[in-house]
C-alpha cells in the first residue's frame, strides 16, 4: 500500500486475523518492541508450559523421565516432531536439542568428509560469526587449512548475495555448502531450495542455519531435499533466552555417524541399558549428545503450541505485510528529507525475511535515540538499525509510530545528544 493514512493502518489491525494472539504474549510495559528478531518475546503460552514442568519436578522428582505429562525422556523427539510441520519435516527428522552453535559443530563434524580434491566448504562472508568460528573448528580438527579450504562468498555493493555467485562457487573442490537462510545483518532471504538443487547436481552436501528464518517463514526441507539444516528456538520461535535449540536430519542420512557422540544420541530402548559400545538412534536423534536442558527449554512447547495454532504461511503473510508497510512509510516520511538513509533488505517478497535492516552513518545515535523513546530496535555494527515487527505480537499501528519517531529523531536531531560508541550488547 503506497501512502497509508494513519486510518487505513489501523484498519489492517482491525481486520487482522492474528491480532488476537497479541493478547497472549507479554508485552514490556509502555514499549515498543520491534527486536523479535534477535529475542522473541513470552507468552502465557510459554509461561505455563514451564511452570507445569517445574511442578513436576516438584512432585514427581526422577519419575519425571518417564510420567511427566510429556515425559522428559522423550521431551527432544517429541518436540522436534512437533516442529515439523513448520519446516515441512517428517516425525524423526526435527529434534530439539543441544544449541545452536554446539549442534553445527555436531552435524558439520558428520556432513563435513573432505577427500581427495573435495576438501572445501562454502559459505559466505556475511555469514553470523559463531558459525564461522565453528566452521573453522571442525577444519582445525582434520588438520585441514581453513585460510585455504574455507570459501566465503562475497557480498556485492549493496551487501546482497548472488544465488548466482553462490552456485558458480560450487567447483568440484567443494565438499559441503553451509549458509544461512536469512542473513542475519542484512535479512535478505536466500533461495534453499535453488541452491540445495544446484549442490546436488554437483554432489555437494548442503546445511542451513535458519535461526533467523524458522518461525518468520515456512521451509519445505523434506521438499527441497535438504541434507541438513538446523536453527535456534529464541528469536522468532519465542522459546526464551538461551533455550535449547532444532536440527533437522533429512531421512536418508538416518544411517550417518555421528561423531560428537553423547548417550542421549544412544538408541532410545536401549540408552539405559549403559553399555559402552555406542548404538545409535535410528533417526535423526543420532546427533544428540547431553540431556536435554528440560527446565530451561520447557517454554518451546508453548511458544510452538501459538505459531501452530496461528499458522506459518498466516504468519509469513502478516510479516512481509508489515516489512512492506514499514518500508513504505519510511520512504514517503522519512527518506525524501534524509537521503542518507539506505534500506539494505530486497524489496522483493522472495528474497526478505522477517525484519528490515537500515542503513545511516549516525546509527549508533539514531538506536539511541529510538531507545530513549521506548522502541527497542537493534544495532549491527558498524551502522545497521534492525527493525522486526513479529506478526504474533507487533500492530500495524506500532509500525507507523516506529516511523513516527524516526521522523521526529532527525528532524529535531535529537540523536546528536547520545554517543557515537556502541554499546556492549545493543
Ligand atoms: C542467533 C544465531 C546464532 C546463535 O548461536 P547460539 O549458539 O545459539 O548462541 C548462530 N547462528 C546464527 C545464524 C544465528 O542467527
Amino acid at each position: 500500500m503506497k501512502k497509508p493514512t494513519k486510518a487505513q493502518i489501523i484498519n489492517l489491525d482491525k481486520k487482522d486475523g492474528l491480532a488476537v494472539f497479541r493478547d497472549r504474549f507479554y508485552i514490556p510495559a509502555g514499549i515498543t518492541y520491534m527486536d523479535g528478531n534477535s529475542l522473541g518475546l513470552l507468552s502465557s503460552d510459554a509461561e505455563e508450559s514451564l511452570m507445569r514442568v517445574l511442578d513436576e519436578w516438584k512432585r514427581l522428582g526422577i519419575k519425571g523421565w518417564m510420567e511427566a505429562e510429556r515425559p522428559w525422556f522423550w521431551f527432544a523427539e517429541q518436540i522436534g516432531d512437533m516442529a515439523s510441520p513448520i519446516v515441512g519435516a517428517k516425525s524423526g527428522e526435527v529434534v530439539f536439542s543441544g544449541t545452536t552453535t554446539v549442534n553445527i559443530h555436531s552435524l558439520i563434524s558428520s556432513f563435513y568428509n573432505p577427500k581427495g580434491r573435495r576438501t572445501k566448504i562454502l559459505a559466505d562472508e556475511l555469514n553470523f560469526p559463531s558459525d564461522i568460528y565453528a566452521l573453522k573448528g571442525q577444519m582445525k580438527l582434520r588438520g585441514i587449512c581453513s585460510q585455504k579450504n574455507l570459501v566465503l562468498v562475497k557480498a556485492d555493493k549493496d551487501m546482497l548475495l548472488d544465488e548466482q555467485d553462490i552456485i558458480e562457487q560450487m567447483t568440484d573442490e567443494v565438499d559441503l555448502v553451509f549458509l544461512p537462510s536469512v542473513i542475519y545483518s542484512t535479512g535478505q532471504l536466500l533461495d534453499m531450495e535453488l541452491l540445495t538443487a544446484e549442490a546436488h547436481k554437483r554432489n555437494i552436501t548442503i546445511g542451513f542455519d535458519c535461526s533467523h528464518s524458522v518461525g518468520a517463514i515456512p521451509h519445505n526441507f523434506d521438499e527441497w531435499s535438504v541434507d541438513f539444516a538446523l536453527w535456534c528456538s529464541y528469536k522468532y520461535m519465542n522459546g526464551g533466552p538461551g533455550a535449547s535449540a532444532f536440527y533437522y536430519v533429512n531421512e536418508r542420512h538416518f544411517d550417518k555417524e555421528p561423531l560428537l557422540t553423547g548417550w542421549f544420541g544412544y538408541l532410545k530402548e536401549k540408552q539405559f541399558d549403559m553399555l559402552t559400545e555406542f548404538i545409535p538412534a535410528a533417526n535423526a536423534g543420532r546427533w544428540q549428545i547431553s540431556s536435554p536442558g528440560i527446565l530451561g527449554s520447557s517454554t518451546i512447547e508453548g511458544a510452538l503450541k501459538i505459531i501452530l495454532e496461528a499458522g506459518i504461511n498466516n504468519i509469513r503473510e502478516k510479516s512481509l505485510k508489515m516489512t512492506s508497510a514499514l518500508v513504505d512509510l519510511l520512504q514517503e516520511k522519512v527518506f525524501p528529507d534524509y537521503p542518507e538513509f539506505k534500506i539494505i533488505t530486497p524489496f522483493d517478497d522472495n528474497r526478505r525475511g522477517g525484519h528490515i535492516a537500515l542503513e545511516h552513518p549516525e546509527a549508533v545515535r539514531i538506536n539511541e535515540a529510538l531507545k530513549a523513546r521506548d522502541i527497542v530496535p537493534d544495532l549491527r555494527p558498524p551502522n545497521i538499525i534492525r527493525l522486526a515487527p513479529v506478526a504474533l505480537y507487533n500492530t500495524y499501528e506500532e509500525v507507523w509510530n516506529v516511523v513516527e519517531a524516526f521522523k521526529e529523531i532527525m528532524d529535531s536531531k535529537e540523536f546528536k545528544k547520545y554517543s557515537k560508541e556502541r554499546k556492549t550488547v545493543s
